[in-house]
């Protein structure tokens, strides 16, 4: 046997020993429903999760028992320590950490872990971002369990997911308005399937599989790298020769080192029962996808969570750095987080599967619709829920969603709509005729909703996939939003058709004309073709679509009146709660930019001329010790010339550093949040545009071994 069917034959039966193991494996680490029946009273058992199906918060009468219970599994499992796990507004988990430990008389400890300690905690929030929701001297936060998520250990700590408000019930994370929004849509689908005869159904379920994108490097390679480190992105680095273009990396050959990291995180993730089912290389060399099997939303959002921190540390652990910002390379492919989405039964019916009788499709065609109008009426809620500063980098960049929003529902489907809307019949091949609700839909094979890449929000069989999210964000952000949008077109088809039937009309007249009036106001959104051309922009912007290029055109839509009363009526925010969204967020992008510019300033005076002002001096010295050698013949050399272009570029990189110093300066003197966004949009992102010219000027004439930082081709041809 030779030393490659030797490794072949190893992986196989490493294989087939992991595949013996992950039933056993999967879930262990949470504390789900075996887990409960084993630690539970059998009454306290059923007691638990009525109140999970429900969506109620814990009956205190059982808490101590099912404390007790957690803890002993807990402690069981290796887990020393609890902590309430919460999702504050900064995008990432918190966590406060403690012991189970009580002391005894005896100068002992037991474990202990009381009802009142899994329900409710309070925490000094004040270093997290509220956006005003909490003056410093009402500092305090509170975390309250959310039941309808299981608990379960990290790092010998049992987490219990839960919400973070603030005294006056204001939500301070990105958990709660979740939670809310997936009432809101729950209420209102079930007025819709109400109307439509169905008595069975008592709940509907918002199901999301998040697709995450991420970059792996090697690790020493990444430490080299000031601006990675400290922003997660490069801000400077000239092209490699070989770029994207040969596009052998999709779906390639997994290399032997990521593999192993693919198998780590796989095990990683199913012991804490996340479902990770596709792991795969993405377009953009050193890019990879991780495809989880959809959840619903809430379980998604925690998993999503975690997924991201796992990478992070299983990457560590393998010699790798893990990089999740949207847009870690200029010129090369930014990573994105497509979300998944669709509506569930909890009699197991997809609402967003056409189906198979007339009465399912015309159902279907309502939902459908019912997306259709959200998306158009709330474009600028879509798009301000994906933005900020590093999702800026990548939209509208290199293979990635521009910053307009727009359907793809493919040619099918899109002929059946605008059949419904001239009112003529569909016709099929074999003549076969359509009409709402009487009539059988021509079945839409899967193939033919999923060949357009390029759109933003495309329609895949029986969801829809929302691809502008950026690989860093919270699910939570585009999710809320999708869920109060589409809640918001239903009330009003809910209004209109219950309206009708009050009056005794033919529900399935007025179902026909409801939809072709929902196609004929909307139709504008849906656009089958490609989005990342020029052609499409200009398109785009003739049909009146809006357009938000960056983060701060984007924000002001949380404070737009029409919205406001969208997140009252359904109870997602209040005008509060939105005002501090708003702060934080344009906070965040302005903090964002300021840090990048101040590490690219540090960059430049302490490494880059430096390095560039030793080279030159290589240069010259060679330069004059072939003058002093050959003479005249020398005075145009090589070096000669390649000094003098180094030394142009260097003082113009001079001039742009003290230019962006300069206007760094400047943008710390404005108080004003909105113009202070507009400054740094305006004026200092351009000045940094302007040095990295200049920078990558330099690298691109300078020997590999005078740079001060790995290069693009390093980075990420090398892993
Ligand atoms: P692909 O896009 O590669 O063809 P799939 O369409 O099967 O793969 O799934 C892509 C993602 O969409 C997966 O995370 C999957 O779990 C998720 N998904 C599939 N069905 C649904 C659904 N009904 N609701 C939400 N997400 C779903
Ligand atoms: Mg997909």
């Amino acid at each position: 046997m030779n030393k490659t069917e030797l490794k072949t034959e190893l992986k196989t039966e490493i294989k087939t020993e992991l595949k013996n193991r992950v039933p056993e494996m999967y879930g262990s680490l949470v504390f789900g429903d075996d887990a409960m029946k084993q630690y539970l009273p059998e009454k306290v058992y059923r007691k638990l999760k009525q109140t999970m199906k429900e969506g109620r918060t814990l009956d205190p009468e059982i808490a101590d028992t099912v404390a007790e219970a957690m803890k002993d599994w807990a402690t069981e499992h290796g887990a020393t320590h609890f902590t309430h796990w919460f999702q504050p507004m900064t995008g990432i988990t918190a966590e406060k950490h403690d012991s189970f430990i009580s002391p005894t008389e005896n100068g002992k400890v037991i474990m202990v872990f009381k009802g009142k300690e899994l329900m409710r905690g309070e925490t000094d929030g004040s270093s997290l971002p509220n956006g005003g929701l909490r003056s410093t001297f009402e500092a305090r936060g509170y975390t309250a369990w959310d039941p309808s998520a299981y608990a379960f250990i990290k790092e010998n700590t049992l987490c219990i997911p839960t919400v973070f408000y603030a005294y006056g019930g204001e939500a301070l994370d990105k958990k709660t308005p979740l939670l809310r929004s997936v009432d809101a849509i729950n209420t209102q689908a079930l007025r819709i399937l109400r109307l439509f005869g169905e008595k069975n159904v008592k709940r509907v379920t918002v199901t999301v599989g998040a697709e995450q994108e991420y970059f792996l490097i090697a690790r020493r390679k990444y430490y080299q790298r000031p601006d990675l480190v400290i922003t997660g992105r490069t801000l400077f680095g000239a092209r490699p020769s070989k770029g994207q273009e040969m596009e052998d990396h999709y779906f390639g050959t997994i290399k032997p080192r990521v593999m192993e990291f693919m198998t780590d995180l796989d095990e990683e993730l199913w012991k804490l029962g996340i479902p990770a089912k596709t792991e795969h290389n993405e377009v953009a060399p050193a890019q990879h996808e991780l495809a989880p099997i959809f959840e619903d939303a809430n379980n998604a959002l925690d998993d999503n969570q975690l997924t991201m921190e796992i990478m992070k540390k299983v990457a560590r652990r393998h010699e790798l750095a893990c990089l999740l910002h949207e847009k870690p390379f200029a010129g090369v492919n930014g990573s994105g987080k497509h979300n998944n989405w669709s509506l569930t039964t909890d009699t197991g019916v997809n609402l967003l599967n056409p189906g198979a009788s007339p009465r399912e499709n015309a159902q279907f065609l309502l939902f459908l619709c019912a997306v259709i109008q959200a998306v158009d009426d709330y474009q600028d809620l879509l798009r301000v829920s994906v933005a900020s500063a590093s999702n800026d980098q990548r939209l509208g960049g290199n293979e990635a969603p521009p910053a307009i929003l727009s359907m793809f529902l493919g040619d099918e489907l899109l002929e059946i709509l605008e059949s419904i809307e001239k009112g003529d019949e569909y016709q099929q091949k074999d003549q076969q005729t359509m009409t709402v609700g009487v009539h059988i839909m021509p079945c839409i094979a899967k193939d033919t909703t999923d060949r357009n890449r390029t759109s933003p929000f495309a329609f895949t069989g029986n969801k829809f996939e929302f691809r502008m999210p950026g690989s860093g964000a919270s699910i939570s952000d585009a999710d809320v939003i999708i869920n109060t949008i589409v809640a918001e077109s239903l009330s009003r088809y809910a209004d209109e058709l219950e309206a009708e039937v009050a009056r005794g009309g033919d529900f399935n007249e007025a179902l026909h004309e409801l939809i072709r009036k929902a196609i004929r106001n909307h139709k504008r959104i849906l656009f089958n073709g490609n989005n990342y051309s020029n052609e499409w922009r200009e398109e785009a912007l003739r049909r009146g679509l809006k357009e938000a290029r960056t983060t701060v055109d984007a924000l002001p839509a949380y404070l737009e009146e029409k919205n406001v009363a969208l997140f009252a009526k359904h109870g997602i925010f209040g005008k509060a709660e939105l005002e501090s969204r708003y702060e934080i967020s344009l906070e965040s992008y302005i903090k964002t930019v300021h840090l990048e510019a101040l590490t690219m300033i540090d960059m430049t005076y302490r490494d880059i001329l430096p390095a560039v002002s030793s080279y030159v001096n290589d240069l010259c010295t060679t330069a004059l010790n072939k003058k002093s050698v050959l003479g005249d013949a020398a005075s145009k050399c090589n070096e000669a010339l390649l000094a003098d272009r180094l030394s142009e570029l260097s003082a113009g990189t001079y001039e742009a550093l003290r230019e962006l110093e300069a206007v760094v300066a400047k943008a710390d003197d404005v108080d004003d949040m909105t113009v202070k966004g507009h400054f740094v949009r305006d004026t200092v992102l351009p000045a940094m545009d302007k040095l990295r010219r200049q920078v990558d000027g330099m690298e691109f004439l300078t020997a590999e071994d005078k740079w001060p930082y790995p290069t693009y081709s390093k980075l990420l041809f090398y892993v």
